[in-house]
């Protein structure tokens, strides 16, 4: 077996549990990232954006963990070595809503309706068309629910215009805003697919995941009563890997409303809401993706056993008292604490999960919405 080494754009905690994955297979990573302290550090050399070359040379195939990674460097990754996988053009897609959602139409994948906003005449129309309320967001650089505003009454224009306008003429790459028409949805879910070089398909269920500030909080595979959802998010998410000649693991981010499945989302990578795959299936979400990148079969996506996941976000609990649980498996992603960080996460796996995620909920202080 040649060993190879993957070049992988970012180095957070996603390219730390990828790194995992592919030194268990006998291959080795490296890291384009230009924090200090990156959690995949830990696992395999990381080269800063300006040491773009040496990266590339010490690298025999590419992927990527960080969504915000410019498309101009996966576009030149692609003409290097073996190429990178997904392909540029999912990253393309993925970063700018607008882009999405006409690709998710194009398919006939259900969307919330959206307008185009480059304007504040824009704006009022919109809100006129798809009445109120209404979410204006960027259309490109937002993660965790950052760079959103709800409009609720009119009154509420002005202010989202002043506060997200400016993302019009910022960065290198200007775009329109998009307005959203407000989902009262019933539970957020998504979907984990994964692509072999050739063409070979697989799907995780669909799991269920809660939000808190923006932030993922808590995901529960499979989601519960989810049989039909399952089966109409695989259908949509089989034809997005296929239109977009996806290699590697791919993540829809939809919402349940009273008209059925709703798309949000996609992310061209592995995703916070896969991390229970590590223990909770045969292969995990990080070991398919290396296998897919690497040309190698796919893995078993099928369940040991049922799974919840907790973020750590912020703050770490005490291992001596979390441990203590049984089916309790604890990440930590040798972050510092800050604030709204994400700095770990805990699968429970347990023959008696309410009660266990109840206490190690306790410990990770979350606060119960009443
Ligand atoms: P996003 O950045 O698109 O994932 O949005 C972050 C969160 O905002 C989502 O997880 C939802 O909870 C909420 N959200 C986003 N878009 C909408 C929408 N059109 N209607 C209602 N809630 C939304």
């Amino acid at each position: 077996m040649t060993q190879l080494t993957l070049g992988i754009l970012g180095g957070g905690q996603l390219g730390m549990m990828l790194a995992q994955s592919a030194l268990k297979l006998g291959h080795r990573c490296v890291f384009l990232e230009d924090t200090p302290h990156a959690p995949a550090g830990l696992y395999g050399q990381v080269y800063s954006t300006q040491q773009l070359d040496e990266f590339v040379a010490k690298s025999d195939i590419f992927s990527l963990e960080f969504e915000n990674t410019p498309v101009a460097t996966a576009s030149y990754l692609a003409t290097q070595k073996q190429g990178i996988y997904p392909p540029p053009n999912a990253l393309a897609v993925a970063q700018d809503r607008l882009a999405e959602k006409a690709l998710f139409n194009e398919l006939d994948i259900p969307t919330v309706p959206y307008r185009a906003v480059s304007s504040l005449d824009d704006l009022q129309s919109a809100c006129d068309e798809l009445g109120l309320p209404l979410v204006l967001k960027t259309s490109r650089g937002g993660y965790d629910g950052k760079g959103q505003y709800i409009i609720k009454t009119k009154d509420d224009i002005a202010t989202a215009w002043q506060e997200l306008s400016d993302a019009l003429t910022e960065g290198n790459l200007p775009a329109p805003l998009i307005a959203e028409g407000f989902i009262h949805f019933s539970r957020e879910v998504s979907l984990i697919g994964v692509r072999g070089r050739t063409g070979e398909v697989g799907f995780y269920p669909l799991v269920e995941n809660v939000h808190n500030n923006g932030i993922l909080a808590k995901t529960t595979a499979p989601a519960p009563n989810a049989d039909t959802l399952n089966q109409t998010a695989q259908a949509s998410m089989k034809k997005l890997l296929e239109k977009l000649d996806y290699v590697g693991v791919l993540t829809l981010e939809l919402f349940v409303s009273e008209n059925g499945l709703i798309a949000n989302e996609i992310a061209p990578r592995v995703h916070n809401s896969g991390h229970w795959t590590i223990e909770g299936t045969n292969t995990s979400q990080f070991e398919n993706h290396v296998r897919a990148v690497l040309g190698l079969p796919l893995g078993d996506t099928g369940i040991v056993k049922p799974s919840v996941m907790l973020n750590v976000i912020g703050k770490y609990p005490d291992a001596n008292e979390l441990l203590t649980h049984t089916g309790v498996h604890f990440h930590h992603y040798h972050k510092s604490e800050r604030d709204g960080r994400k700095i770990g996460h805990i699968t429970v796996m347990s023959d008696d999960n309410d009660r266990v995620v109840g206490e190690v909920e306790k410990l990770l202080g979350c606060v119960k919405p009443f």
